[in-house]
């Protein structure tokens, strides 16, 4: 299989190559990624000399170079990660969210109906959903209700993959995922900025109250699951994907400062977000019944693994920190 896989430079998107990599070894992947300040080929180095890995910088809104690149590398299918991805970059500066998460997927969808690509896969989100009570969790029932100007942007391109299956028929699959954590993830995120902070003792910035719940997915789990639908999911379907590991984020915080053997002391409570969404649970039964996906990593076998990652690959995260992505990530998080 010829797979073209966007903003395979990111977090998720590299893991999902490094998998793909390790369980088809034949398959030949193109990965399109415009290189923002979160892309970033360090995070697949490994794959520098594979002659099945093409690595092509470039923007998923660049109609003449996508359509280039399914015609090329005879490509069988796409699966879309490119997006401006940080709620809070989504809350200071939306318009870039509506060119690349909306645009730029409509793009990819028009390219790929052109070209009769096999399959279409779009990483979406359970923001898409909106946000939660204390109990319940979202299925893919679920009405779409986006808060963030990020999630919203998602949204639009869900409904846009969505009708090109309603109204050419093209064989699409949407997958929405929770909070994601693992390895090569990017330093402004809630887990590794914690760890990064806590390891250099500087002050651990948390929202609110710190009360608000995410559901945690190991991102090798997610790249299987996304695997499985690339190959078994059904036309048209829409696939949640999540782990069952809810926790408040100081729950989170506290367990890498016990961890790391750090003081609470380090805890800093900052200002809400606008528009915090309080909680965010999924419910993945559809996957788990349909495709027998089961995840591998529980949250305590997968965030040990994720500090210690950090603590072994602190050059791969200090070169970030010491690069242009400095001020981006230190402007985020302003201590009172
Ligand atoms: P990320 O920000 O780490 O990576 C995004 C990648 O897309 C980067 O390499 C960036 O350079 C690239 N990119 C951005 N704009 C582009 C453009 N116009 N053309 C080509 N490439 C472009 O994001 P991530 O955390 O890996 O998320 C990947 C996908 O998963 C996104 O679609 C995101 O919405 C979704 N998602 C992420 C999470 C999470 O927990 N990280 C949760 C749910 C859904």
């Amino acid at each position: 299989m010829n797979l073209l896989v966007t903003g395979g430079a990111g977090f998720i998107g590299s893991n999902f190559i490094r998998h793909m990599k390790e369980e088809h070894p034949d398959y030949t992947i193109v990965n399109l990624d415009k290189l923002t300040y979160a892309g970033n080929l360090d995070n697949l180095k490994d794959l520098e000399n594979d002659s099945g890995y093409h690595f092509v910088k470039g923007d998923i809104c660049n109609e003449a170079l996508v359509r280039h690149l399914l015609r090329n590398h005879a490509i069988d299918a796409i699966v879309n990660f490119a997006a401006e991805s940080h709620v809070d970059r989504s809350i200071s500066d939306p318009g870039i969210f509506v060119a690349t998460n909306i645009s730029g997927t409509q793009v990819l969808l028009e390219a790929a109906r052109a070209y009769g690509i096999e399959k279409y896969i779009q990483i979406s989100t359970d923001e898409v959903y909106g946000s939660l009570g204390a109990t319940g969790y979202f299925t893919e029932q679920t009405p779409l209700a986006p808060n963030s100007p990020y999630s919203s942007s998602k949204a639009g391109a869900d409904l846009l993959v969505r009708a090109y299956h309603e109204t050419y028929g093209m064989n699409v699959n949407i997958t929405r995922c929770s909070n994601n954590y693992g390895p090569y993830h990017f330093p402004e995120k809630l887990i590794p900025l914690m760890i990064t902070h806590a390891l250099d003792d500087k002050p651990l910035p948390v929202y609110g109250d710190g009360l608000n719940v995410r559901d945690w997915l190991h991102v090798r789990d997610h790249a299987a699951a996304i695997d499985l639908v690339l190959h078994q999911g059904k036309p048209g379907e829409v696939y949640n994907i999540g782990g069952h590991n809810e926790r408040t984020n100081i729950q989170i915080v506290e367990l890498i400062l016990e961890r790391l053997g750090k003081s609470k002391e380090l805890v800093r409570y900052v200002e809400d977000r606008l528009g915090h969404d309080r909680r965010y649970a999924i419910d993945p039964a559809k996957l788990q019944a349909e495709l027998g996906w089961k995840p591998k990593y529980t949250f305590e076998t997968g965030i040990v693994e994720t500090i210690d990652w950090y603590l072994g690959n602190e050059s791969w995260w200090r070169n970030i920190q010491s690069g242009d992505y400095r001020n981006a990530y230190d402007n985020r998080f302003r201590q009172p």
